[in-house]
């Protein structure tokens, strides 16, 4: 999975967005309107454990959460 911080001009956190990959991550924001409102694709950064279920903002599939065992 990827994960892509979205910062304000002055660099601070705003929201988060998750995809399934990297590939999806660059996808989404090499669409013009994305990239305006989310910012430039910053590199990969993955390897993050999610605490619960979440969904690639590209394709909407489910990205599995560490607390989400068990059902
Ligand atoms: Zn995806």
């Amino acid at each position: 999975m990827n994960i892509h911080l979205v910062e304000d001009k002055d660099k601070q956190t705003v929201d988060v967005l998750y995809f399934c990959s990297d590939f999806h991550c660059q996808e989404f924001l090499l669409q013009e309107d994305n990239q305006k409102k989310y910012g430039k694709y910053q590199g990969w950064y993955g390897c993050q454990e999610l605490e619960f279920d979440d969904y690639c903002a590209y394709c909407e599939k489910k990205i599995k959460g560490v607390s989400g065992e068990g059902y």
